[in-house]
């Protein structure tokens, strides 16, 4: 085994988020076991962001298809724009539990640092 650069979820926060997200890509909608599939972090990782307490808390986790490079995770990694709109992209110092993520293009949700995934009936 070698290192690992950069410390992944543990595999507790991976089920979590794997039930919280209803084993459905939080980004197209798709069962996850239909294809590959990845955790995605939203807030960015560079400049030490992983070593950030909250990098692999589920609030900054969400489950989607693909790697980094494939699928709709690569999708949310080449369209940082659109990524960003939906809140599956978040600057630096933001705080993933207080920006709602828009999941499968329809539905805003906040998501707690503890799991908690509530939609947000009033967001625009
Ligand atoms: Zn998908």
């Amino acid at each position: 085994m070698g290192r690992r650069r950069m410390t992944g979820p543990d595999a507790a926060t991976r089920r979590l988020v794997w039930e919280r997200d209803g084993g459905a890509c939080a980004w197209c909608g798709g069962p996850v076991w239909e294809g590959d599939h990845s955790l995605q972090h939203r807030r960015a990782r560079g400049m030490g962001g992983t070593r950030r307490a909250d990098a692999n808390s589920p609030a900054n986790l969400v489950l989607v298809h693909g790697s980094a490079t494939t699928g709709c995770h690569g999708e949310i990694e080449t369209h940082p724009a659109e990524a960003a709109r939906r809140g599956f992209r978040l600057g630096q110092w933001a705080d993933p539990a207080e920006v709602p993520v828009l999941y499968v293009g329809a539905v805003w949700v906040r998501l707690g640092h503890a799991g908690e995934w509530e939609a947000q009936v009033n967001a625009a």
